[in-house]
């Protein structure tokens, strides 16, 4: 069984430790965290060992009733790859210590392209991760778009991907996360810096993004128009993107006006945290006029990135090839709704 570390444990961490608990061909070894909070408790409740993510937190933890197995180095030592889900940047800062222990590791979408081997969308280029020591899983939102682009092109060819990126204002435990009643256009310049994160995994992909900032917790939305190189038909959009496994296209009948609605069918199935692991697309909104398809796709923020990061595991250790990886992630996860 492959040992699996998670150095982090919070909105991502703890969502790629269940997923990876339960997958046949690994294990969850431990999980790190900065803090004895809620968190912790949660890590405890399911039964991962704990590791304080620095020597002096190791008291805070125990003051609070924790017991800790170690640091973060030594989680690191154990596993035989870490995903790493701390909070922006201190991926960068860990980068080095993963080097030194000679163990594997994933980082996560805020951390820079230069610090891996390779960028990675399972769907997209899973085969570019085999072998790898260093990959990063993009953000959700390059994840989402990746998902919709790799079909599109490989069916029709895509000439131009224009999207805007209406992004929640926080994960639901960021309590000082905004704005609480305004609408930012975020970042104010144009084009954002989203289309350049697309860019690697498609590196020649022609995409300019345009990102929004609004006062919701529940997902992402995002206002796409992509430019073919043939001219499908809607119905024929529809078709492909509903043969996707991460792509849930919203059928009408089930009168789902927006993310409230995805997020309550998402708990009515009895989804974990209710969580939605695939792209969301109106199949009302797919529209091709001229070659130009239009669409809206809701991304769960918290979510999307989660079943890409069990397949980075596979990828990069050698596990299993794209198609079985992806078919094991989505089976015991319980993808596709
Ligand atoms: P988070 O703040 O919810 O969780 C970070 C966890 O890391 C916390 O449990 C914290 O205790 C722990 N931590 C902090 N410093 C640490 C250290 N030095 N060593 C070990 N653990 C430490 O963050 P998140 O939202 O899960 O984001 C993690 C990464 O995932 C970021 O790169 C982020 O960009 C990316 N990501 C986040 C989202 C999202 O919507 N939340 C979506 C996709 C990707």
């Amino acid at each position: 069984m492959l040992q699996v570390g998670i150095n982090g444990y919070g909105t991502i961490g703890k969502r790629v430790a269940d997923a990876v608990a339960a997958q046949p061909d690994m294990e969850v070894c431990g999980v790190s965290k900065a803090s004895p909070d809620f968190g912790a408790d949660g890590a405890v409740r399911r039964g991962y060992t704990l590791y304080s993510a620095r020597e002096d937190r190791v008291s805070a933890f125990r003051k609070a009733g924790y017991e800790v197995a170690g640091t973060s180095e030594d989680l690191i030592a154990e596993s035989d790859i870490v995903v790493d889900a701390t909070p922006g940047g201190i991926g960068a800062e860990n980068r080095p210590r993963y080097e030194a222990a000679g163990t594997p590791a994933i980082l996560q979408g805020k951390e820079s392209d230069s610090l891996v081997d390779t960028s990675f969308n399972a769907r997209a280029n899973f085969e570019d991760a085999e072998g790898a020591e260093y990959v990063r899983v993009v953000s959700c939102n390059t994840t989402g778009i990746s998902r919709l682009v790799s079909p599109l092109e490989e069916a029709y060819g895509v000439e131009k991907v224009r999207a805007t990126l209406v992004r929640r204002g926080g994960d639901p435990d960021q309590t000082g996360r905004g704005p609480i009643n305004d609408i930012l256009p975020d970042p104010i310049t144009v084009p954002s810096h989203h289309g350049p994160d697309v860019n690697t995994i498609f590196p020649d992909l022609s995409i300019d993004t345009m990102g929004l900032t609004v006062p919701t917790t529940l997902m992402h939305m995002h206002s796409l128009n992509i430019e073919l190189e043939s001219e499908p038909s809607s119905e024929e959009v529809r078709e492909l993107l509903a043969g996707e496994s991460r792509i849930f296209v919203v059928d009408d009948g089930l009168a789902i006006d927006g993310t409230g609605k995805l997020r309550e069918l998402a708990r009515d199935r009895g989804r974990p945290r209710g969580d939605l692991w695939e792209n969301c697309v109106w199949g009302e909104s797919i529209n091709v006029q001229d070659s130009e398809l239009y669409l809206f796709q809701a991304i769960h923020q918290e979510s999307d990135v989660i079943p890409e990061n069990v397949d980075a595991i596979r990828a990069m250790t050698g596990l299993a090839g794209r198609d079985e990886s992806m078919a094991m992630t989505n089976e015991s996860l319980g993808i596709g709704l």
